[in-house]
């Protein structure tokens, strides 16, 4: 009984931390650029931004 509750425990833990990285991008500026560059840690897009901030949406379905 102990196993299926810990397996239990494991999916709802799992799909808590994917629903996570999905739902934003994770911005990272890009060392040694000029303008402001951002890196997407999670889908690895990136895109520059006029304000020097980071976007708000992922851009992985951008292409
Ligand atoms: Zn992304």
């Amino acid at each position: 009984m102990v196993y299926i509750l810990l397996i239990i425990l494991a999916l709802v833990v799992t799909a808590i931390v994917s629903n996570r990285a999905t739902r934003d991008c994770r911005w990272r500026e890009y060392p040694g650029a000029d303008a402001a560059r951002w890196r997407c840690a999670a889908c690895g897009a990136q895109t520059d931004t006029a304000d020097g901030k980071p976007p708000k949406t992922c851009l992985r379905n951008s292409k």
